[in-house]
């Protein structure tokens, strides 16, 4: 889903709100520092418990629950590069986040004004809204927002707009910079054609690494190293050879039963988080390979595993497109022809880049090969659209 960051400033907060802002960013910094470092003493501190903990804070509950999130994702990164990482801490002039359900915009005697929650008492009534110092520019996509209309005569109008619909709010933020406070909010559309000109992550499948994700103009991944899941199925692949030597079917039907329950639990959750990544760079489409050549699979088969693996690898993408559905996304097949033997930096290809886990090019460009293959698969045109165009 294609999005928009609008960024206004506040229009002349008193010093009153002025301060009370200070107050709130500090107390929420302070929060977001004791929320990680709970989460450091005991990892699997459970949410409600965190919110419990941090109730001495003096800010509005969903600040408390956004402190409680940020601290949890920034505490899970840490964990996983521990060795890397030194233990983030949250710096003092933060910005405030607020989900897309705690912030409003109305206008209000010639103004447009913006209500979120702050450290006034009582709830969010319209006298607590502050205005906001807009241009033209950021009224016509308000405008846009609140209206689902857009103003064609507008000069910040442009005839590719005209695809674009259902505009909805997003996250916002409060922040202070150059000596003003902004208030910032994403907005997003549907768009009819936003197959053809959206941000695409990649995503690479394999057998020790089950799937990387990949976002090659930020360079942002996620990587599901599958350490026990390569262990239980290493214990599956014995089984089974056994199992066949001795032609034993009844148990080796058992035996994959079981394993493919397991599997489709854990499909179930890496294209969860696969959905999530996307959503979080922003792309709207997610590219994976082509399997459905069996020569394009040979790679990854040893014999006695061939029937698993390649069930595993459909059931992800089965799963996968299911929640990229729900979530307004597509996903598109590309070709698979040596996309883990490209450069995602300088486009070469060449078999010997590939040594191990580690990819290294002529033009200094060195990366976690799978990292580099979803780079690869991101920027590979869809199948789909090759087959329109010709
Ligand atoms: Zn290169």
């Amino acid at each position: 889903m294609p999005t928009l960051t609008i960024k206004i400033p506040l229009f002349e907060p008193t010093n009153v709100k002025k301060e009370m802002y200070e107050t709130m960013r500090s107390n929420f910094s302070d929060a977001c520092n004791q929320a990680i470092q709970l989460k450091k003493d005991d990892s699997k501190m459970k949410a409600s418990e965190i919110d419990k903990q941090l109730g001495h804070f003096l800010l509005p509950s969903t600040l408390v629950q956004e402190a409680r999130k940020l601290a949890v994702s920034r505490y899970q990164d840490w964990n996983k590069n521990k060795k890397t990482k030194g233990f983030p801490r949250f710096k003092k002039k933060i910005s405030i986040p607020f989900n897309n359900q705690n912030w409003r915009l109305r206008f209000d005697n010639g103004f447009l004004k913006l209500g979120i929650p702050t450290l006034e008492e009582g709830n969010l009534t319209v006298d607590k809204y502050v205005p906001l110092k807009t241009n033209n520019y950021s009224l016509f996509w308000v405008n846009f927002l609140l209206h689902g209309e857009m103003d064609k005569k507008s000069k910040f109008f442009n005839k590719s707009y005209e695809t674009i619909s259902k505009p909805r709010k997003s996250n916002g933020h409060l922040f202070f910079k150059n000596g003003k406070w902004f208030f910032s909010f994403v907005i997003s559309f549907v768009s009819q054609n936003e197959v053809l000109h959206s941000k695409a992550i990649g995503v690479d499948r394999g057998l020790k690494y089950i799937a990387v994700a990949g976002d090659s103009e930020t360079g942002d991944y996620l990587h599901f190293d599958g350490k026990n899941i390569g262990h239980i199925r290493r214990k599956f692949s014995r089984l089974r050879r056994i199992l066949m030597k001795n032609r034993n079917l009844k148990a080796l039907k058992r035996l994959e039963n079981k394993e493919q329950r397991i599997i489709q639990n854990w499909n179930h959750v890496i294209s969860k988080q696969i959905v999530e990544f996307a959503q979080k760079c922003g792309a709207s489409i997610i590219k994976i390979e082509d399997l459905s050549n069996i020569r394009s699979m040979k790679k990854f088969w040893k014999s006695a595993d061939r029937n698993i693996n390649s069930w595993a690898f459909f059931d992800l993408e089965l799963k996968l497109t299911y929640k990229a559905q729900l979530a307004e996304l597509v996903v598109q097949k590309v070709n698979p022809f040596k996309t883990s033997q490209e450069c995602s930096k300088c486009g070469n290809t060449k078999k010997m880049n590939r040594r191990g886990s580690l990819y290294s090019c002529s033009c200094g460009y060195k990366k976690n090969a799978d990292v580099n293959a979803s780079f690869v698969i991101s920027t590979r045109p869809s199948i789909n659209e090759n087959l329109t165009a010709a």
